[in-house]
This record gives C-alpha cells, sequence and structure tokens, in this order.
C-alpha cells in the first residue's frame, strides 16, 4: 500500500523559494574582485534570479537539459546563477578556474556548454581559448568594468543581460530527478570526468548540511564560503545556507588569509569553511594579529584533504575555534562523513579529543560506507583492518557523464572511492592512503599520470613516475623521479617547467625532481609509488 502524502518534487528552485518567504530580509555580503562591498537581501537574490531565468530563456532560448558554464569567484551573481539556471531546467556546470587551457577545452567540449558567464578579471584566460570552443554562443561577463572591451564573441555584460526581463514568472517544472549541476573531477589518466547532480540530490544534502550533528547550519549564522563556488557547489553550502535562513558572505577572490581574517572581522561570521592550505594560513596570520578578541568565528568545516591534528589542536586551545573535519568527494556532493564528539567523549583528556577529531568523521545520514578489503571481504569496524573505502547513498554518482566506468562500482553497486582506511567500533572513518594515482595540492588535483606522460615526452628523459610527497603547506606536493637519456644531461627544474607548462596549470608542476638510475617496479613491472615514497622518507630520493 503507498501512502497517502502528496508528490513535493525536491527541486533546487524551491530552495529559494522557501528562502524567500520566511527570511525575505536576510543578508547576502559579496565581497566584489575590486573589493567593493555588495549587500542584498534574499528578496533581491530571488527577484533578479528570476530575471535570469526569463533572460536566459529568452534571450539565449535555454532549454531543459541545456550546459550553462559559470567561470567565476564566490558573489552573489554566481548564487544566482546556482538558482536561475536550474530554474530553467538546465544544468549549472561550474568550471573550475585553477585548470589549464587543455583541461578547460576539454571539459567546456565535453559539456557542450552553450554560454559561458565569466568574471571580468578571468576573461583574458578564455580570449585564447574561445575559437576552441565548439559550443559556445554567448559570453555573459561579470562585474565588469565601465570601459570593460574584450575579443570573446558575443559577450554581454551580466546587468545589461538581465536588465529588462521580468521577475515574476515561474520556475520551469522540472522531475526532481532531474540534473541541475555539474562539475568535473579530476580523472587519473588525465582527462576530468563530469559528476552530475540533481535537484533531488542536492536538496536533500543541504538537510543534511543544516543538522546539528553535522554542517549545523541555521538562521543564526553568518557563513563565510571559502571553498570556491566551483568546487562542488561550494560543498553544497549555499543552498544549505538559503534554506537555514544564514546570513551568506561570499569573498570574490579574496581566499588569502589576511583578507579573509579581515572580512570574518568585519562582517561577524561565526561560521567559514575552507581546505587545510587555507586555515594553515589563516592560523599564522592569526598569531600575529591584534583583532583577535573582536573574532567571532567559533567553528569552521574544513575538508578536501586531511587536516593536521596539530593544527586542530591549536585552533582549539589557542583561539578557542573549532575545525570540523569533513571527508567526501565530488563523487558524493561532496560530504560523506563529518568528525564531531559525541556527548560520551566529555570525559575524555583534550588529546584524546583532537585525535578523535582528526578522524575523517561518522557517515552522515542517507549514505552508507564500508571497507572492502584486497581480498574482497569487507572489513569489520574494529579501527585497525584496512581497505578500499566504498560509499553509497542519495547524493552518490551513479556513472560519470558520457563515461562507461565500471572499474569505479563494486559488482552490488557501491561507488569505489579510491581512498582506503579503516572504520573504527564507533563508527568514524580513517583515512590512511590512496589507490588513485593522485595528488592533491592546496585542495586541487593534480594528476600523477598525466605528469608522468608528459614528462617522459621531453628530448632528455628516458623513463619518468611522478609520487605525491608532503608538504607542511600545501599537504601534498608532485616529486618527479627521471631516468635521463644519457648519463651527462643536466635538466633543470626551470627547463622541465618551461617544457611542461603549455599543458597544466602552474601549481600541477613538480615542486622537485629526482634523479636516478632505475625506477622501481613492481613484480607485473608497473612503477612501484609505494617503494618510491618509502625511498623518499628515508632521504633515498
Ligand atoms: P573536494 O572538492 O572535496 O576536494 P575532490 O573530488 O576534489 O573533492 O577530492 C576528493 C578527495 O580528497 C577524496 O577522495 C580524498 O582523497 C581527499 N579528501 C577529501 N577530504 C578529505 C579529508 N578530510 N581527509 C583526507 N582526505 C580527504
Amino acid at each position: 500500500m503507498q501512502g497517502l502524502m502528496m508528490h513535493y518534487p525536491l527541486t533546487v528552485p524551491s530552495i529559494l523559494d522557501y528562502g524567500y518567504r520566511v527570511f525575505p530580509n536576510k543578508e547576502i555580503i559579496s565581497i566584489l574582485p575590486d573589493k567593493t562591498r555588495h549587500c542584498y537581501t534574499y528578496t533581491d537574490l530571488y527577484k533578479r534570479s528570476k530575471k535570469l531565468m526569463n533572460a536566459l530563456q529568452h534571450r539565449l532560448h535555454v532549454k531543459q537539459g541545456d550546459m550553462i558554464g559559470t567561470y567565476a569567484w564566490n558573489h552573489y551573481q554566481h548564487l544566482e546563477l546556482y538558482f536561475a539556471v536550474p530554474g530553467t531546467g538546465a544544468v549549472c556546470h561550474t568550471i573550475n578556474i585553477r585548470l589549464s587551457a587543455i583541461q578547460t577545452e576539454f571539459i567546456v567540449n565535453n559539456a557542450e556548454d552553450k554560454a559561458i558567464f565569466v568574471d571580468a578579471t578571468l576573461v583574458p584566460f578564455f580570449e585564447n581559448l574561445a575559437p576552441l570552443f565548439a559550443t559556445v554562443e554567448a559570453y555573459i561577463i561579470l562585474n565588469a568594468p565601465k570601459d570593460f572591451t574584450t575579443s570573446l564573441p558575443n559577450a554581454i555584460d551580466y546587468e545589461d543581460f538581465i536588465a529588462d526581463a521580468p521577475d515574476d514568472t515561474d520556475w520551469v517544472t522540472v522531475d526532481e530527478n532531474d540534473a541541475c549541476a555539474m562539475c568535473y573531477t579530476s580523472g587519473t589518466t588525465g582527462l576530468p570526468k563530469g559528476v552530475l547532480y540533481s535537484h533531488r540530490s542536492s536538496w536533500l544534502h543541504a538537510v543534511m548540511m543544516s543538522l546539528p550533528n553535522y554542517a549545523d547550519t541555521s538562521a543564526e549564522d553568518r557563513i563565510l564560503v571559502g571553498v570556491p563556488q566551483f568546487h562542488v557547489m561550494a560543498w553544497g553550502i549555499p543552498y544549505a545556507a538559503v534554506l537555514c535562513g544564514a546570513v551568506l558572505v561570499l569573498p570574490s577572490s579574496h581566499l588569502h588569509p589576511d583578507p579573509f581574517i579581515e572580512i570574518i572581522i568585519n562582517e561577524r561570521v561565526n561560521k567559514a569553511n575552507g581546505v587545510p592550505t587555507i586555515w594553515q594560513g589563516i592560523y599564522a596570520a592569526l598569531k600575529k594579529h591584534e583583532a583577535i578578541d573582536t573574532f567571532l568565528l567559533k567553528e569552521f568545516l574544513v575538508g578536501g584533504a586531511a587536516m593536521p591534528p596539530t593544527l586542530i589542536n591549536n585552533f582549539q586551545n589557542e583561539f578557542g575555534i573549532k575545525a570540523v573535519q569533513a571527508w567526501g568527494m565530488t563523487e558524493t556532493s561532496p560530504v560523506g562523513t563529518l568528525s564531531r564528539l559525541q556527548p560520551h567523549h566529555a570525559s575524555l583528556s583534550d588529546q584524546e579529543k583532537i585525535k578523535i577529531r582528526a578522524l575523517q568523521g561518522q557517515e552522515v545520514p542517507c549514505v552508507e560506507i564500508r571497507i572492502v578489503t584486497e581480498d574482497g571481504i569487507i572489513a569489520p569496524r574494529d579501527g585497525k583492518t584496512v581497505g578500499e573505502i566504498q560509499i553509497k547513498g542519495v547524493w552518490v554518482i551513479s556513472s560519470y557523464f558520457k563515461t562507461i566506468s565500471h572499474e569505479n562500482f563494486s559488482a552490488d553497486g557501491w561507488f569505489k572511492t579510491g581512498d582506503v582506511g579503516n572504520i573504527n567500533e564507533e563508527g568514524y572513518l580513517q583515512i590512511t592512503d590512496r589507490t588513485k594515482d593522485l595528488i592533491k595540492s592546496g585542495g586541487e588535483w593534480i594528476s600523477s599520470v598525466a605528469l608522468e606522460v608528459a614528462i617522459m615526452a621531453h628530448p632528455k628523459v628516458k623513463e619518468a613516475s611522478v609520487i605525491a610527497i608532503p608538504d607542511e603547506l600545501w599537504t601534498e606536493r608532485p616529486l618527479a623521479v627521471i631516468v635521463l637519456k644519457n648519463a651527462g644531461d643536466i635538466l633543470s627544474l626551470e627547463e622541465l617547467d618551461a617544457f611542461l607548462l603549455p599543458l597544466f596549470a602552474k601549481y600541477q608542476l613538480p615542486e622537485k625532481l629526482s634523479f636516478v638510475h632505475e625506477i622501481p617496479k613492481t613484480s607485473v613491472g608497473k612503477f612501484d609509488k609505494k617503494e618510491m615514497r618509502r625511498l623518499y622518507a628515508d632521504g633515498k630520493l
């Protein structure tokens, strides 16, 4: 027998409808790229998103299923796109601004973006690429100064684009399982793969993020979004905030420690988020800061890479600020686990508490995790048995965009994360290693395989392998282990970087080179990266 409840689709625009009805005067504050402060209300967000929806439909003829790209910082116009694009039934494709030209070209063509909304400060990068984009019909420029000009074809200023559009028509009716947004994740082969979120998955993820046990978002909060909006929809925080009536503070490109601290103070921010690298920088800057007493920041969400326990400890003990660690990935929308203490941990020593908070945390509702050992056995939750972390749930990927990749899923349908770890008796996950051949630097991926292929194309190189080496600030950096063709040759880091630069973003270039006679290999002849990491740790690379 079916229940007798209404069918009420969980669609992304209905998050905004709710925020507008219940919290019409709540504020959204943006510190724009030119540092001007912009502040408006949820009512303005609602009306302008409707105008944008209309402009998309009538000026660009956007229809259901179309892809609309964004190449932008964190600010209110980008937020309007988060609601208006799904409001037309189209997909909001947030493009990572840190990728190389070749990766960006691939992503835009693979997604078949119909139009791209680009921040004026980022336009120069796009001007050279535009002739390579096969499907882009128009560029809409965000935050353009008065005398702004560009060679981009069919470029329109954002404010002109929405100026005459009405603000009172209905969102397009969609199914809650339709796609609403897309982000690309770095593939181990070097080719990024699209992850397509649904209205329903985004809605339920936002509800989970508001629960007190997890991201604990409420109408009391003033949240600084330090995660770039192109990164897994800023971890879904904007959707959760609007659902809860929180004040959103969007810092555009000002994601460095000093401006970040200034914004936290000026805007009376009590919650924030970001990758460990940014918090490492903020900790160092805070130690020298005189206005720490005026700080209202009570806790921040940190993820994307492991947060060092000492940093969790230092924030807590020196500033009384709680670092709440979360684990997840683009394929999991992204939050899969989150680490908070339970009431029965209250009697533990400070050291023991930090140890628990440095774990990646407990699975969130609507998601299940398990550990599968190398022998294919589901590991007991004993805090010891290590294996691959697999996950399933409401906001976990079931298939990549346009890509068949059976190898990413178990026979019984769980997503294989490529992370390795264990789960303890209380359900806390701990990441201990990674099987995917990627390096994570400052929260951004570097494909070691793509680097190896490119380095081996250098005329002086016979063989090359790339591993991650630990780095205090960036978490990991790439080390290239190289065998030269001729023993007498000299290859400097500068020469290699110049060779690689057309193919990679600057942050993706190797940090160091290590020259060897032979690269360690496994019994089947693959590069033995475990052995290389061991040699590096022993000071032998
Ligand atoms: P995100 O935007 O969350 O960084 P990505 O898909 O780029 O998502 O990266 C996901 C990967 O980052 C995970 O598979 C894992 O290897 C690593 N990661 C994310 N969060 C953590 C964490 N808290 N601790 C350790 N590694 C993490």
